[in-house]
Protein backbone atom coordinates (compact mmCIF):
# COMPACT_ATOMS: atom_id res chain seq x y z
CA UNK A 1 0.00 0.00 0.00
CA UNK A 2 2.67 2.22 1.17
CA UNK A 3 4.45 1.92 -2.49
CA UNK A 4 1.45 2.55 -4.41
CA UNK A 5 0.34 5.72 -2.57
CA UNK A 6 4.27 6.66 -3.32
CA UNK A 7 3.63 5.70 -7.00
CA UNK A 8 1.03 7.82 -7.35
CA UNK A 9 2.40 10.68 -5.24
CA UNK A 10 1.51 14.04 -6.80
CA UNK A 11 -0.65 12.72 -9.83
CA UNK A 12 -4.20 12.74 -10.85
CA UNK A 13 -4.61 9.46 -8.94
CA UNK A 14 -3.76 11.26 -5.73
CA UNK A 15 -6.80 12.07 -4.19
CA UNK A 16 -4.76 13.41 -1.10
CA UNK A 17 -2.18 15.65 -2.56
CA UNK A 18 -2.65 18.08 -5.16
CA UNK A 19 -1.32 17.08 -8.66
CA UNK A 20 -1.20 20.56 -9.76
CA UNK A 21 0.66 22.27 -6.89
CA UNK A 22 3.37 19.47 -7.04
CA UNK A 23 3.91 19.64 -10.68
CA UNK A 24 3.90 23.09 -11.56
CA UNK A 25 4.25 25.18 -7.99
CA UNK A 26 0.69 26.96 -8.19
CA UNK A 27 -3.30 25.50 -8.48
CA UNK A 28 -6.38 27.80 -9.36
CA UNK A 29 -7.88 26.74 -5.82
CA UNK A 30 -4.66 28.10 -3.92
CA UNK A 31 -5.30 27.91 0.06
CA UNK A 32 -8.67 26.73 -0.61
CA UNK A 33 -7.80 23.33 -2.69
CA UNK A 34 -9.29 20.16 -1.45
CA UNK A 35 -6.26 18.36 -1.87
CA UNK A 36 -2.75 18.77 0.03
CA UNK A 37 -0.41 21.72 -1.28
CA UNK A 38 3.12 20.15 0.66
CA UNK A 39 5.30 22.90 0.70
CA UNK A 40 8.95 21.77 0.78
CA UNK A 41 11.57 22.45 3.05
CA UNK A 42 14.32 21.82 0.77
CA UNK A 43 14.16 22.71 -2.68
CA UNK A 44 16.39 23.57 -5.51
CA UNK A 45 13.46 25.73 -7.18
CA UNK A 46 11.95 28.97 -5.73
CA UNK A 47 8.66 30.68 -7.36
CA UNK A 48 8.34 34.49 -6.94
CA UNK A 49 4.47 35.04 -7.73
CA UNK A 50 3.49 37.54 -10.09
CA UNK A 51 6.35 39.26 -11.31
CA UNK A 52 6.45 39.79 -14.73
CA UNK A 53 3.87 42.35 -15.70
CA UNK A 54 3.38 41.74 -19.64
CA UNK A 55 2.11 44.97 -21.24
CA UNK A 56 0.85 43.14 -24.10
CA UNK A 57 -1.53 41.97 -21.79
CA UNK A 58 -3.20 45.87 -21.26
CA UNK A 59 -5.37 46.44 -23.96
CA UNK A 60 -3.82 49.85 -24.39
CA UNK A 61 -0.07 49.40 -24.83
CA UNK A 62 0.07 50.04 -28.63
CA UNK A 63 3.50 47.76 -28.58
CA UNK A 64 4.77 45.78 -31.44
CA UNK A 65 5.73 42.04 -31.04
CA UNK A 66 9.38 43.09 -31.57
CA UNK A 67 9.07 45.99 -28.81
CA UNK A 68 6.91 43.56 -26.56
CA UNK A 69 10.30 40.96 -27.34
CA UNK A 70 12.23 43.87 -26.10
CA UNK A 71 10.67 45.14 -23.04
CA UNK A 72 10.58 41.15 -21.81
CA UNK A 73 14.16 40.54 -22.40
CA UNK A 74 14.98 43.66 -20.27
CA UNK A 75 12.95 42.32 -17.73
CA UNK A 76 14.70 39.04 -18.08
CA UNK A 77 17.83 39.60 -17.97
CA UNK A 78 17.89 42.38 -14.93
CA UNK A 79 16.02 39.35 -13.26
CA UNK A 80 18.47 36.42 -14.29
CA UNK A 81 21.19 38.68 -12.98
CA UNK A 82 19.81 39.57 -9.63
CA UNK A 83 19.17 35.57 -9.26
CA UNK A 84 22.54 34.88 -10.15
CA UNK A 85 23.77 36.68 -7.12
CA UNK A 86 22.51 33.94 -4.94
CA UNK A 87 24.00 31.21 -6.75
CA UNK A 88 24.52 29.23 -9.97
CA UNK A 89 21.20 29.44 -11.89
CA UNK A 90 20.34 26.33 -13.44
CA UNK A 91 17.14 27.40 -15.51
CA UNK A 92 14.92 30.48 -15.30
CA UNK A 93 11.20 30.37 -16.40
CA UNK A 94 8.44 33.19 -16.58
CA UNK A 95 4.98 32.35 -17.36
CA UNK A 96 2.94 34.43 -20.08
CA UNK A 97 -0.36 32.82 -18.81
CA UNK A 98 -3.02 35.42 -17.15
CA UNK A 99 -5.24 33.46 -14.59
CA UNK A 100 -4.35 34.83 -10.91
CA UNK A 101 -2.18 31.92 -9.99
CA UNK A 102 0.42 32.03 -12.49
CA UNK A 103 0.62 35.32 -14.23
CA UNK A 104 3.53 36.81 -14.39
CA UNK A 105 4.96 33.80 -12.10
CA UNK A 106 9.05 33.82 -12.27
CA UNK A 107 10.62 30.30 -11.26
CA UNK A 108 14.38 29.75 -11.12
CA UNK A 109 16.02 26.51 -10.69
CA UNK A 110 19.77 26.87 -8.65
CA UNK A 111 22.12 24.36 -8.83
CA UNK A 112 22.52 24.11 -5.26
CA UNK A 113 19.28 24.27 -2.61
CA UNK A 114 21.10 26.32 0.14
CA UNK A 115 21.29 29.45 -3.04
CA UNK A 116 17.72 28.80 -3.39
CA UNK A 117 16.73 29.36 0.33
CA UNK A 118 18.95 32.47 0.18
CA UNK A 119 17.21 33.99 -2.36
CA UNK A 120 14.26 33.47 -0.66
CA UNK A 121 15.01 35.01 2.50
CA UNK A 122 16.15 38.07 0.75
CA UNK A 123 13.38 38.81 -1.69
CA UNK A 124 10.63 38.41 0.68
CA UNK A 125 12.55 42.08 1.60
CA UNK A 126 12.47 43.22 -1.13
CA UNK A 127 10.62 45.72 -4.44
CA UNK A 128 10.62 45.10 -7.92
CA UNK A 129 8.65 47.70 -10.20
CA UNK A 130 7.27 49.44 -6.94
CA UNK A 131 5.50 46.54 -5.38
CA UNK A 132 6.74 43.90 -3.17
CA UNK A 133 7.98 40.64 -3.66
CA UNK A 134 6.65 36.91 -2.50
CA UNK A 135 9.21 34.43 -3.22
CA UNK A 136 8.84 31.12 -2.10
CA UNK A 137 10.37 27.61 -2.49
CA UNK A 138 8.42 25.53 -4.64
CA UNK A 139 8.10 21.74 -5.65
CA UNK A 140 8.71 22.04 -9.31
CA UNK A 141 11.55 19.64 -10.41
CA UNK A 142 10.95 19.40 -14.14
CA UNK A 143 9.30 22.38 -15.99
CA UNK A 144 8.88 19.82 -19.19
CA UNK A 145 5.92 18.59 -16.64
CA UNK A 146 5.13 21.35 -15.27
CA UNK A 147 4.65 23.24 -19.36
CA UNK A 148 1.66 22.71 -21.11
CA UNK A 149 2.70 20.65 -24.40
CA UNK A 150 0.12 22.31 -26.80
CA UNK A 151 1.47 25.70 -26.19
CA UNK A 152 4.75 24.50 -26.79
CA UNK A 153 3.68 22.95 -29.98
CA UNK A 154 1.13 25.28 -31.42
CA UNK A 155 -1.46 26.74 -29.35
CA UNK A 156 -3.34 25.66 -26.61
CA UNK A 157 -7.28 26.13 -27.01
CA UNK A 158 -6.80 26.82 -23.21
CA UNK A 159 -5.43 30.48 -24.44
CA UNK A 160 -3.97 32.33 -21.14
CA UNK A 161 -6.19 30.83 -18.69
CA UNK A 162 -4.42 27.08 -19.16
CA UNK A 163 -3.80 25.78 -15.80
CA UNK A 164 -0.21 24.51 -17.12
CA UNK A 165 2.54 26.52 -17.46
CA UNK A 166 2.76 28.85 -20.96
CA UNK A 167 6.45 30.37 -20.70
CA UNK A 168 7.52 33.44 -22.39
CA UNK A 169 11.14 32.86 -24.02
CA UNK A 170 14.03 35.14 -23.93
CA UNK A 171 15.73 35.48 -26.73
CA UNK A 172 18.13 32.53 -28.31
CA UNK A 173 21.17 35.41 -27.99
CA UNK A 174 20.38 36.72 -24.70
CA UNK A 175 20.05 33.45 -22.94
CA UNK A 176 23.30 32.00 -24.35
CA UNK A 177 24.90 35.30 -22.95
CA UNK A 178 23.86 34.91 -19.37
CA UNK A 179 24.01 31.36 -19.53
CA UNK A 180 27.97 31.81 -21.29
CA UNK A 181 28.30 35.01 -18.53
CA UNK A 182 27.19 33.51 -15.39
CA UNK A 183 29.95 30.03 -16.55
CA UNK A 184 32.95 32.75 -16.93
CA UNK A 185 32.36 34.31 -13.74
CA UNK A 186 32.17 31.15 -12.03
CA UNK A 187 35.17 30.09 -13.55
CA UNK A 188 36.76 33.30 -12.33
CA UNK A 189 35.25 32.54 -8.74
CA UNK A 190 37.05 29.46 -8.63
CA UNK A 191 40.17 30.57 -9.42
CA UNK A 192 40.28 33.13 -6.74
CA UNK A 193 39.17 30.47 -4.46
CA UNK A 194 42.02 28.82 -5.81
CA UNK A 195 44.68 31.84 -5.21
CA UNK A 196 43.24 32.13 -1.92
CA UNK A 197 43.86 28.43 -1.03
CA UNK A 198 47.42 28.42 -1.83
CA UNK A 199 48.20 31.80 -0.74
CA UNK A 200 46.84 30.82 2.84
CA UNK A 201 49.07 27.17 2.51
CA UNK A 202 51.98 29.50 1.62
CA UNK A 203 52.23 31.35 4.73
CA UNK A 204 51.19 28.02 6.70
CA UNK A 205 54.47 27.05 5.60
CA UNK A 206 56.36 29.79 5.64
CA UNK A 207 55.31 30.23 9.62
CA UNK A 208 56.00 26.82 10.39
CA UNK A 209 59.75 27.13 9.17
CA UNK A 210 60.04 30.13 10.99
CA UNK A 211 59.17 28.15 13.86
CA UNK A 212 61.47 25.85 13.27
CA UNK A 213 64.07 28.26 13.01
CA UNK A 214 63.41 29.82 16.21
CA UNK A 215 63.07 25.88 17.62
CA UNK A 216 66.85 25.79 16.04
CA UNK A 217 68.14 29.07 17.89
CA UNK A 218 67.24 28.09 21.01
CA UNK A 219 69.25 25.04 20.93
ZN1 LIG B 1 -4.52 22.45 -5.40
ZN1 LIG C 1 -2.04 25.37 -22.32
Amino acid sequence: MAEYLASIYGTEKDKVNCSFYFKIGACRHGERCSRKHVKPTFSQTILIANMYRNPGHEPASGMSPDQLQEDFDLFYEDVFMELAKFGEVEEMCVCDNIGDHLVGNVYCQFRYEEDAGKAVDNLNNRFYAGRPLYAELSPVTDFREACCRQHEIAECNRGGFCNFMHLRHPTRNLRNELMDGQRASLREKKREERKRVDADRERDRDQSSDYRDREYVRE
